[in-house]
């Protein structure tokens, strides 16, 4: 006998259908499981044959052969489980091969039964939609992740009896299965994503205008910023509010971020279609692997996680050198590679970088009347931020401690809507000078193309040369300034860059000069 089933697979991030084909044949009894495949996967011979005993069914004695193909692409996980369970049924007649041609399967099975969540049932729901396979069956758990995708019906079991149910009901009957639950899961509106959540405003920052004018040009150009400053200078309040003055997320990019976060397993219920522009702040004692990703089953870390989104690292001279060393070549190349000996993964990693951080271990440097830091001890602090990661960074942002009179008598600042709206006008601009080149936004410029992206006048390239030459700004911090002038002009509206335009760059370069001298 012999039957053929589809599964999801992954591999990275792409999702593809897996050719599951059994064969229960004479010959010396045994179960052999054949394709390329990892431990957890090669397990699920036990777990299914377990699972399906206690639910009544004993194997035949007889040659089974499982094969999963494509035999080229390595497979991993416990989601493949399903699949040989429903083709085993098949062989041995119980169920009705005929009627699930258009039906993949995606799950664990427990020895007891239970049907256990898996990773990555979005972009697998997505994968099978393209591969013209209608029906998806998945963990109940994980339900509402495939749920978001239209043009496949996705029905999730909770345990073996459920399965079960699935397979003999008639393909007619199989649509209505379990629906109370979907409407339910649905009223409930998932388990309090991201979504619910409110965003932060920038209308609840007093004061503070150059860092928030900071956080609007970094926004606009996708400069990564780093705010340096006191304790309670609030570099930690507008650093959070700053996924709120990011354009929303296109659908395209909604499900792409969505997609890493179900293959992290961090999708929860949340509803893909709801996901909001990531903002991912990890702890300064994370691991190098937290932050790229990694783990025997390798997994998407915080720096994909951040994908399309902004990565804050608050208190950043307190990560370790190794870690932070993990962002030089993402913040190059946009994507993480994680290399094993059996493979290597490749993962999205197109993040804003906004880091915060004191001065100095005391914090109040160059305050000389509260700072008591030696030079040596602030040196050292400062070095922390390597010369390769600095430079990646366009603004260096000198925060101030928050005046009393500004929480009194300040003015409520302007709305992260309001900023948004000049943000998305310089954005455009630049999709207009870039077009479908290599770049998208002005902080992404290499430094021969920011002179030619950033071409001055006369008057405005020796008010650069007397900058300069008044020791105002190191040779290496000429691009920058440059590419940060630009996007000043397109939030200005803009085409020709300005003399203003050119000084406002030079001030938000001002901290690097202040902190680290010639940088
Ligand atoms: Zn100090």
């Amino acid at each position: 006998m012999f039957s053929s089933m589809y599964a999801g697979g992954i591999a990275g991030m792409k999702a593809y259908p897996v050719r599951v084909e059994v064969d229960i044949s004479r010959g010396l009894p045994g179960f052999e499981l054949v394709g390329s495949l990892g431990k957890e996967v090669r397990e699920g011979k036990e777990r299914v044959q377990i699972a399906l005993k206690n639910a009544g069914f004993s194997l035949p004695v007889a040659r089974i052969t499982v094969n999963l193909s494509p035999a080229d692409i390595q497979k991993e996980g416990t989601g493949y489980d399903l699949a040989i369970a429903a083709g085993l049924l098949a062989c041995m007649g119980t169920i009705d091969p005929g009627s699930l041609a258009e039906t993949a399967f995606l799950g664990e099975l427990a020895l007891d039964g239970e049907v256990r969540r898996v990773n990555g049932v979005l972009p697998v729901a997505l994968a099978m939609r393209e591969a013209g396979i209608r029906n998806l069956v998945v963990p109940a758990e994980n339900a509402a992740e495939g749920e978001s995708v239209s043009g496949i019906r996705v029905t999730g079991v909770e345990n073996m009896k459920e399965f079960l149910t699935y397979l003999q009901a008639g393909p007619e009957e199989r649509s209505r299965l379990f629906s109370e639950r979907r409407e339910g899961a649905r009223q409930g509106g998932g388990a309090g994503g991201q979504e619910k959540r409110g965003t932060p405003d920038f209308s609840d920052v007093y004061g503070q205008e150059s860092a928030r004018r900071a956080a609007e040009i970094a926004a606009a150009g996708f400069h990564h910023l780093l705010l340096a400053g006191p304790p309670g200078a609030g570099k930690t309040m507008i650093a959070s509010r700053m996924a709120g003055i990011l354009p929303p997320l296109t659908d395209g990019e909604r499900m792409e971020v969505a997609s890493i976060y179900s293959i992290a397993g961090k999708l929860e219920e949340r509803k893909a279609g709801s996901f909001t522009r990531p903002f991912v702040a990890p702890h300064h004692t994370v691991s190098p692997q937290g932050l790229a990703g990694g783990g025997r089953l390798p997994r998407p870390g915080m720096l994909s996680l951040a994908h399309r989104g902004i990565l804050f690292l608050d208190e950043m001279a307190e990560f370790s050198s190794e870690t932070l060393e993990v962002l030089r070549q993402p913040m190059e190349d946009k994507t993480v590679r994680i290399v094993r000996s059996r493979g290597s993964w490749t993962y999205p990693a197109d993040f804003m970088l906004v880091g915060a951080m004191n001065p100095c271990p005391c914090g109040y440097y160059p305050d000389r009347n509260r700072c008591g830091c030696s030079d040596t001890q602030i040196r050292r602090y400062l070095s922390r931020i390597s010369g390769p990661i600095l430079d990646r960074i366009d603004i260096v942002a000198e925060t101030a401690a928050v005046q009393l009179k500004d929480l009194r008598g300040g003015e409520k600042g302007e709305s992260s809507a309001a900023v948004r709206k000049r943000v998305e006008e310089a954005r455009q601009r630049q999709k207009l000078r870039f077009g479908n080149g290599p770049y998208r936004f002005n902080g992404e410029l290499s430094g021969r193309d920011a002179e030619r992206y950033c071409a001055l006048g006369t008057g405005e390239r020796r008010f650069l040369e007397r900058v300069f030459e008044a020791g105002e700004m190191s040779l290496r911090a000429y691009h920058k300034v440059l590419k940060l002038a630009r996007t000043i002009a397109d939030l200005d509206g803009e085409e020709t860059i300005g003399t203003r335009h050119l000084s406002e760059a030079v001030y938000y370069n001002g901290g690097r000069k202040q902190f680290w001298k010639g940088e």
